[in-house]
């Protein structure tokens, strides 16, 4: 068994599949890792790179869900729309705009999750959540026919303090839940995408039915600076 394998079976181990989508991050990652983890029954993998994650989509199996989990620069995003099968970053109105703009034109509708600013730290994208209400009664989602929000995705502050880790994904599986019942709209989203290869359990016990998990499947990335 090689290790990408073993690495999928000791994660998967640890939840249902059932209740738990398993997103394996593949940014900066050759083809044949990827093949290794798609041999081993892996089908959503994640990138945060437009070019990369389009090349690796011609050349591997059609059967993949390509999840765009980086920040996403608008001028980009018709590359994408095609065949992307959830973006989790939609992280300002005029991204979101540019994504309904894009799909429309395809007339393709396509899968979105609204990212939340929920770590200390300023540098990680999202919305605040005031933001994301305002923008709501202000009927933010009113004209999205091409654009399914199907849940919310969060990064949590990049600490070894467990219990504000927790604490960040308690909150916005909160504000989820908040959203779910007050916005008529969103009373059928579903997904909440949260966890990466150091806090994914905890995200899970708080809540979260979707991880995004890079370096605990296939290693230690060799560069740091395409995480956001
Ligand atoms: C890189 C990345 C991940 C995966 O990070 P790991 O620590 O390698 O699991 C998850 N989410 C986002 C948004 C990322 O950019």
């Amino acid at each position: 068994m090689t290790s990408v394998e073993n690495n999928l079976l000791q994660i998967r181990s640890s939840f249902n599949d059932d209740e738990v989508t398993l997103v394996a991050v593949s940014k900066t990652k050759p083809i044949a890792l990827l093949e290794e983890a798609y041999n081993a029954g892996q089908r959503h993998f994640g990138e945060n790179k437009v070019q990369e994650m389009t090349e690796k989509h011609e050349v591997l199996p059609q059967d993949i869900h390509w999840h765009m989990i980086g920040h996403l620069q608008r001028n980009k995003v018709k590359f994408i729309v095609p065949y992307v099968y959830l973006i989790h970053g939609i992280d300002s109105i005029r991204l979101l705009k540019s994504i309904q703009k894009e799909a429309k034109k395809i007339d393709r509708k396509v899968n979105g999750l609204l990212q939340i600013h929920i770590a200390q730290e300023d540098s990680k994208f999202g919305f605040s959540e005031d933001e994301l209400i305002q923008a709501l009664d202000d009927g933010l989602l009113d004209e999205m026919s091409h654009v399914e929000i199907k849940g919310l995705m969060g990064m949590a502050s990049n600490t070894d303090d467990n219990n504000q880790v927790k604490n960040e994904f308690l909150r916005l599986k909160a504000f989820f839940n908040q959203l779910k019942t007050a916005y008529p709209q969103l009373s059928a989203i579903h997904t909440l995408s949260m966890g990466m290869s150091g806090d994914y359990q905890t995200a899970i016990s708080a809540g979260s039915n979707m991880i995004r998990v890079g370096s605990a499947i296939f290693g230690q990335r060799n560069y740091t600076s395409t995480v956001q």
